[in-house]
């Protein structure tokens, strides 16, 4: 029998589920990327939903998105929509709902919620419901446990960095093909256990999520690999959604991998951490400083810090060379000289920043994965030639795509040339794990 707090709890999970009209319905999430919403969909369990990734996008996606978007959309919105006309084909419009994140500022991406919306009512989906999480309610749309959530979905975006970061700095190496992305799999699998567990304190979860992480730590230290060290590094920085969802992009990170190099793909806490400096900027310029929301703001941050650490810290010596900055201000001032964050705002200046910090710490090249239109590869494009210069000559390239593709393989292949070339010149010391035996 429940005890009396589980009994509340149920009473109040299954009163925001009806609120939402999500009973009978499961919940499904965009990939950005497949292991990252996986996580992210673990932790809205956590407290109840029946929340999932979309399956993998295919041309259905495109046909489908396509005949509902007028080419003004960015590529991003294509993808979720026709993704979610695809899901709602598939299984049925009684059975699905859909969650899609907002938020404000100057991109389109304010508008995707609306605009699905708008698109599912035309269809004769109206009972579809789309639920959006967004912080201008304080997650007011996921009920009760909308800080418990918050807090768990940061672990899962931290164990979601962790173990992208061991999948590419393997895969590369990996002697039998395929052997890392099972054991990227089966990691994510275990984490995702560890983080949908209901009915945890805070404490348990972050010791089943850290438990979990050591054992995907020690699987990927154990797979067989020749580990190189004249494979050029290649930063890849860009627009959030295209360079994590790799329908988008190709799975232009693999096609690197095969061209000869590894990647080092910029990761989501970092934007998490963007966004959390943004407030606070925001916030001291209305003369706020000292106010409640900043000071809310900064015991928020204190505790992401610490769990920040507590999980990055099995894995001091797996990440050796591969250390992200302490604070994502550092990424900030790198950034300033080219694109000042006070007036530039977005993936624009935590791309410019980020490729100067992948420069310092021995990269051998960067690439900027953007949807065509988008303003901010457009924006970057043009300060790269500068930045390039600054930097040795290292190649920095934006890759575009909108569902056509000439040809990749020849494109990445002299990128990965030139980046070789740069690499018997760099004046920067690349670190490297004791892996790669140095
Ligand atoms: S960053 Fe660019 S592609 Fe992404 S949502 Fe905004 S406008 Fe669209």
């Amino acid at each position: 029998m429940p005890s009396k707090a589980e009994h509340v709890s149920d009473e109040k999970i299954a009163r925001a589920i009806r609120e939402n009209g999500l009973e009978g319905r499961r919940l499904y999430l965009p990939q950005m990327p497949y292991g990252g919403t996986y996580l992210l969909a673990a932790a809205i369990r956590s407290i109840g939903f029946d929340a999932w990734p979309v399956s993998d996008s295919d041309a259905r996606t495109l046909e489908l998105g396509g005949r509902m978007t007028s080419g003004d959309e960015c590529y991003p919105q294509k993808i979720v929509l026709g993704d979610l006309l695809r899901i709602i084909e598939d299984e049925g419009r009684d059975r699905v709902a859909y969650l899609m994140p907002s938020a404000n500022g100057p991109c389109r991406f304010g508008q995707y919620l609306h605009l699905i919306r708008t698109k599912l009512d035309e269809l004769g989906y109206g009972d579809v419901p789309v639920i959006s999480i967004t912080s201008n309610d304080g997650y007011a749309s996921i009920g009760d446990y909308s800080m418990d959530l918050v807090r768990t979905a940061w672990r899962a975006v931290l164990a979601q960095d962790i173990l992208m970061k061991l999948l590419l700095k393997t895969r590369p190496y990996e002697r039998e093909k395929g052997s890392t992305d099972r054991a990227y799999l089966q990691s994510l699998e275990e984490v995702g256990e560890a983080v949908s567990r209901q009915r945890v304190s805070h404490k348990e979860r972050l010791e089943a999520i850290l438990a979990a992480l050591v054992r995907a730590r020690d699987r990927f230290r154990a797979l067989p690999a020749d580990y190189d060290a004249s494979r050029p590094l290649i930063g890849v920085v860009g627009e959030i959604f295209c360079r994590h969802n790799t329908f988008s992009n190709f799975d232009l990170i693999r096609v690197v991998e095969e061209q000869g190099g590894e990647c080092w793909l910029s990761d989501i806490g970092e934007w998490v951490w963007y966004t959390d400096d943004e407030q606070r900027r925001r916030l001291t310029e209305q003369g706020r400083r000292f106010g409640k929301d900043n000071t809310v703001r900064y015991i928020k941050s204190v505790i992401m810090r610490r769990d920040e650490h507590a999980l990055y810290g099995p894995f001091g010596e797996d990440f050796v060379g591969y250390e992200e900055p302490h604070d994502v201000r550092e990424v900030l001032e790198l950034s300033k000289p080219y694109l000042p964050y006070t007036g530039a705002l977005g993936e624009m200046v935590l791309s410019s920043g980020k490729s100067i910090y992948m420069y310092e710490k021995g990269a051998d090249g960067i690439i900027d994965i953007s949807p065509f239109t988008c303003m901010n590869g457009i924006v970057t494009e043009a300060v790269y030639p500068k930045l390039s210069r600054d930097l040795d000559d290292m190649p920095i390239r934006v890759f575009y795509f909108d569902g056509t593709q000439g040809d990749l393989e020849r494109d990445v292949g002299i990128f990965i040339e030139l980046a070789r070339t740069y690499q018997r010149r760099k004046k920067k010391v690349r670190r490297y794990p004791a892996c790669f035996g140095g």
